[in-house]
């Protein structure tokens, strides 16, 4: 049996034995802040469930992270431990899921990823080993097989790299408006630009939250508030420590196909969209200087100027044009500053406040890949008032240890 079939055959499972009971949700009126991929996978597993759905944000769907992003789906030997891990296969077979239910494109094909460097490249040989060990579709694959598998990439001498299997890339800008759209078909209202401002209390439980829109009436709120550090602190009574980084992310006109699979190379990762499209990220961040820290205070998404950009994009595409010659002379149509939200031990967070008991916390990076799994755990814990085993070692209130991953 091929490892995708199998892998959505124990997500099916898990689906199952999560059980969300509709009866209920019903009438429980839940606010989601955020209106990021997360946040509108998590809207949609709740207007799905029966509950009474609000989705609000601040700018706009998709205008933060899940608009800067990669949007690569994964889970690869960096996620790490195990139970992080497993989370990260639960996104990705997750995705398989969700693809099938709201036509999202997605391109699958995998991932081909090696490092320039010999004694890093020996590393990730074990690394691939240890992601077999743990159920990935992962191999390395030698210079001949690479040559056939992209034909339009030159590996500089690379005698092997690693392929793995089951990764895929989207568009997260459909993708987020497409879970948005299908929670609003199921009668979610979505109001934007809205911020959220504050919670008013009945007791102990949440009454209703306050808004630059008005009151809105709330049993619930859930805070997919991404970077943002503010929002945790003020509404849920809690400081989730984060080391938020700005990656540039530009994108490409329309290409012919030039890219198979997403290729993950030293100083630039990129894969080809449905559209044709090809997205750049670079892997390293800003030069650790005090012109880039000041021009970085405020977190800009966007350049100072638009010369600025323009330079930006074009030294991504010299990256990018060394491993891909057909890119060369494209136009990029879109360049965008990302700030990942980012705990600072790399892990996502996920549940109650230990503040307030009716305020949810739902933060990550690789939230692209974690989206559909976050909706569903998040939906089944906010309606059921129930504890899943699982995501007990993602709570806001534990010790977070500084770790530099993602
Ligand atoms: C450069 C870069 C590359 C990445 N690459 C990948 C990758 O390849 N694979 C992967 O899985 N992940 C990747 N990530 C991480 C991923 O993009 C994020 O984890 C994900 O987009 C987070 O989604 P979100 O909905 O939680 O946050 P966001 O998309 O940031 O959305 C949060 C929203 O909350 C709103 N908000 C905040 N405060 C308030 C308030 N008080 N009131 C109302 N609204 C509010 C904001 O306006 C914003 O729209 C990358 C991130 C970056 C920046």
């Amino acid at each position: 049996m091929q490892r995708r079939v199998l892998l959505r055959i124990m997500m099916a499972a898990v689906l199952g034995s999560c059980g969300i009971k509709e009866q209920s949700a019903k009438g429980l009126k839940i606010t989601v802040v955020g209106a990021g991929i997360v946040g509108a996978s998590i809207a949609w597993h709740l207007a799905r469930a029966g509950a009474l759905v609000t989705i609000i944000d601040a700018i706009g769907p998709a205008s933060h992270a899940s608009r800067g992003t990669f949007a690569w789906i994964n889970a690869s030997w960096a996620k790490q431990p195990r139970h992080y891990h497993a989370l990260s296969q639960e996104g990705v077979s997750g995705w398989g899921s969700l693809q099938e239910e709201l036509s999202l494109p997605i391109r699958w094909g995998g991932s081909l990823e090696w490092f320039s460097n010999p004694e890093r490249d020996r590393k990730l040989l074990d690394q691939i080993a240890e992601q077999v060990d743990w159920g990935e579709s992962a191999r390395m694959v030698n210079a001949d097989e690479l040559a056939v598998m992209e034909p339009n990439v030159n590996f500089h001498g690379a005698l092997l790299a690693a392929f793995s299997g089951n990764d895929g890339a989207i568009d997260p800008v459909r993708a987020t408006n497409a879970l948005l759209d299908a929670a609003v078909n199921m009668g979610a209202v979505l109001r934007t630009p809205c911020k959220l401002l504050d919670i008013s209390l009945s007791g102990n439980r949440l009454h209703s939250v306050e808004t630059s829109l008005g009151t809105i009436p709330a049993d619930r709120v859930v805070l997919a508030t991404g970077a943002d550090p503010a929002t945790p602190k003020i509404i849920a009574g809690v400081d989730v420590p984060q080391r938020s980084t700005p990656g540039i992310i530009a994108i490409t006109a329309p290409m012919p196909k030039l890219l198979n699979r997403i290729i993950v190379a030293s100083g630039i990762h990129l894969h080809q969209r449905e559209d044709g499209r090809i997205v750049m990220g670079e892997q390293d961040g800003a030069p650790d200087d005090q012109a880039h820290d000041m021009r970085l205070e405020g977190r800009p998404n966007t350049f100072p100027s638009p010369d600025m950009a323009v330079q930006h994009a074009a030294r991504m595409l010299s990256i990018a044009t060394k491993y891909v010659p057909g890119m060369a002379g494209v136009n990029v149509d879109d360049v965008f500053i990302g700030w990942r939200p980012l705990p600072l031990d790399g892990h996502p967070v996920l549940g109650f406040s230990p503040e307030r008991r009716d305020v949810y916390l739902a933060i990550m990076h690789s939230g692209v890949t974690l989206a559909p799994i976050a909706g569903q755990l998040t939906a089944h814990e906010v309606i059921n008032d129930i504890v899943v085993e699982r995501l007990e070692a993602f709570r806001p209130g534990r010790d977070f240890e500084t770790v530099k991953r993602y």
